[in-house]
């Protein structure tokens, strides 16, 4: 056991954790983050960012959260590819444990992010980012006039397809049931919208695909048993995603999907306790707001820490 008290630890290495970890080092806390298991967050399951500041030409997802890390390093962050399995934020210093491994810090950010939920069917990591995504905003560009397929029947799926529809030639909207849980207003939009084209009740059996990607779908119907096959360029999942909030439950107020709630921008119920990025966002769950999200947790760490004395 250590017994160093961090003046900040930071919990994920997405956009939002890299971020606070920039600012929170130029700030002089000598901040250590956890990359957790999936080191990078959601932006490595992504080809080209288009839509980041910055990179006229875009960049891959995987080398701009390798730039992010060297930067945090560069400035003073200790990145440790540990999980954080455990925490017990009830007194202070606060508590988190690596494994077996007992933490102590002054303040935590937790920048833990969301997953988007998949379907699980046969080769869709394969072809995740090679036609097959789970963010119409982030990868909807790369189908410009083309024909793509969004799945679910939430308000996501509406959204989404909405949103492709507007860039795409046409958009099918694939759904297991033909009662929808989306709100009115977004799914009258959808259905309204004329290259939108309603499957229901359909299921997803298979992705097609060549050596560059994705070429297709089988989808069945769920009524007549019947499969179809549809040659698609791009198939999005939108069937919600899960927060990966579960340990710090007693800590923090969660919506009722699971998301931390975070009130004055940052801040939770337990004092030091901050969050940022898609843990704490179920409506932009950008890179951008991320990365905008974890500088402010840092900020208000740092006047916490000050205020304290700390
Ligand atoms: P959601 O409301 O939970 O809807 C998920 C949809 O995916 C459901 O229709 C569900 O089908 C379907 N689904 C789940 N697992 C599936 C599977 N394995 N195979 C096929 N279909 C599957 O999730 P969401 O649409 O992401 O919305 C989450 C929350 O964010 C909601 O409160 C929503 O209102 C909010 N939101 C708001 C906005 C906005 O206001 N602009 C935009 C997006 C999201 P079943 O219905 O059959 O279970």
């Amino acid at each position: 056991m250590s017994n160093e008290i961090h003046h900040v630890a930071i919990i994920g290495t997405g956009p939002a954790g890299l971020t606070a970890a920039i600012y929170a080092a130029r700030a002089g806390l000598n901040p250590v983050i956890y990359a957790g298991l999936q080191h990078g967050g959601q932006l490595t399951t992504t080809t080209d960012i288009e839509n980041f500041p910055g990179f006229e030409n875009g960049i891959s997802g995987p080398k701009l959260m390798a730039d992010m890390t060297a930067q945090a390093e560069r400035v003073g962050t200790k990145v440790l590819y540990e999980q954080i399995t455990k925490v017990d934020f009830s007194s202070s210093p606060l508590k988190l444990w690596s494994d077996d491994k007992e933490i102590l810090a002054h303040s935590v950010v937790i920048a833990t992010g969301a997953t988007a939920k998949t379907l699980g069917i046969e080769n869709e990591d394969v072809l995740m980012g090679k036609g097959v995504s789970t963010c119409a905003t982030c990868d909807g560009f790369f189908y410009k006039n083309k024909k793509v397929a969004v799945v679910g029947g939430g308000d996501s799926a509406m959204e989404e397809a909405t949103y492709l529809a507007k860039l795409c030639s046409e958009v099918y909207l694939i759904h297991r049931r033909d009662h929808f849980r989306a709100s009115k207003i977004m799914l009258e939009r959808a259905q309204k919208t004329e290259n939108i084209k309603f499957l229901v009740p359909y299921s997803t059996t298979e992705l097609l695909h060549d050596k560059t990607g994705l070429t297709g779908i089988k989808i069945v119907n769920l009524e007549t048993d019947q499969t179809e096959t549809i040659e698609l360029d791009g198939f999005f999942m939108a069937i919600g995603h899960q927060p990966n909030s579960q340990i710090f439950e007693p800590y923090v107020d969660l919506d009722d999907h699971g998301y931390i709630i975070a009130r004055n921008h940052t801040e939770t119920k337990t004092p030091g306790v901050f969050v940022a990025g898609d843990i704490a966002d179920p409506v932009f769950k950008q890179a951008i707001t991320a990365a905008g999200m974890g500088c402010q947790a840092a900020i208000q760490a740092t006047k916490y820490l000050e205020n304290n004395n700390l």
